[in-house]
């Protein structure tokens, strides 16, 4: 015999609070700043990496799936391509035209391009992917399409892993 289900009222819960500022502003501020320290681009948690690279598949904290569909996280890559190689590029150049690097013996110079265009996209791996998130926030915050409502409505609830 079971007793009745302590959650009957769950209808009348009202939704959960905003997590992200209206404004378009202050929502870019917020999770540019999210991004940047690898925190969870919905609610700010940290702790949504196992590691330095293997993001968890939802946050601990208020249990939203990372991945929206199958292939989410394929701009991250290409973000992360992007990003890295101007980087390593940008610093590569400098560093051989720039400074004294540029008398060096070119095996050398080439050897530091290529670190750098190797070392890049590694570091900022992790962080091509909260930015990545963030951007999908920015562009269609949470409640602007009906998908997004479904997952707010998900939102701080475990996996369901009944029956
Ligand atoms: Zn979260």
């Amino acid at each position: 015999m079971a007793s009745p289900a302590p959650d009957a009222h769950r209808d009348a819960t009202p939704p959960a609070p905003p997590l992200l500022p209206a404004r378009a502003s202050d929502r870019f501020r917020v999770l540019a700043a999210r991004a940047l320290t690898r925190r969870c681009p919905y609610c700010g948690a940290s702790g949504i990496f196992d590691g330095y690279f293997a993001l968890k598949e939802r946050c601990p904290t208020c249990g939203t799936s990372f991945a929206r569909e199958d292939g989410y996280f394929l701009g991250a890559y290409a973000l992360n391509l992007l990003v890295a190689e101007v980087l390593g590029l940008g610093l590569a150049l400098y560093l051989i035209f720039g400074t004294r690097l540029s008398r060096a013996p070119l095996l050398w110079q080439e050897a530091i391009a290529i670190s750098l265009a190797v070392a890049f996209p590694i570091v900022f791996f992790p962080f091509s992917r909260t930015t990545w998130m963030a951007l999908d926030l920015l562009v269609d915050p949470p409640a602007a399409t009906p998908e997004r409502r479904l997952r707010g409505h998900e939102m701080g609830r475990p996996p369901d892993r009944r029956s």
